[in-house]
């Protein structure tokens, strides 16, 4: 499997290739671990999950891999809240602070790509909603 990270984006300038969809699958797969662990058993309402655009995720990709890998398990009910995190960069060169309307990783001012990332690269889940205990469980 091919990893996209950070420094291969800038290594290759302002350049978006190496999009995969079995990113977002992979990604699916190790949430709804995570997400079955903290659950222990309960009903899971949703997840809240917090994404940075400078993750080359794409929050419609994910929506969609979530229902996917949770098919037929006690998850596929439960709904993806995604909270989609713009990128923002501090410029080496002219010392702006900018929002990113692209995942390109260069100075919207002045086209530097001496530029330091200060938000867009999370990935966490923020929160999740459990069903009350009293609640009947899957099945
Ligand atoms: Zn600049």
């Amino acid at each position: 499997m091919i990893v996209t990270d950070r420094s291969t984006i800038a290594a290759s300038g302002c350049d978006t290739n190496g999009r995969l969809a079995v990113h977002e699958l992979s990604i699916c797969a190790s949430m709804a671990d995570i997400v079955r662990r903290h659950a222990d058993g309960r009903r899971v309402l949703s997840v809240q999950v917090r994404v940075g655009q400078l993750r080359q995720v794409v929050p419609e990709a994910l929506s969609f891999c979530w229902t996917a890998v949770n098919q037929q398990t006690p998850l596929m009910d439960t709904t993806l809240d995604i909270e989609y995190i713009p990128g923002e960069i501090e410029c080496g060169a002219c010392q702006g602070r900018q929002v990113l309307a692209d995942p390109f990783l260069c100075c919207p001012s002045c086209g530097s790509t001496d530029v330091s990332v200060v938000a867009g690269e999370e990935f966490l889940i923020t929160s999740i909603d459990l069903a009350d205990p009293g609640e009947a469980t899957e099945g």
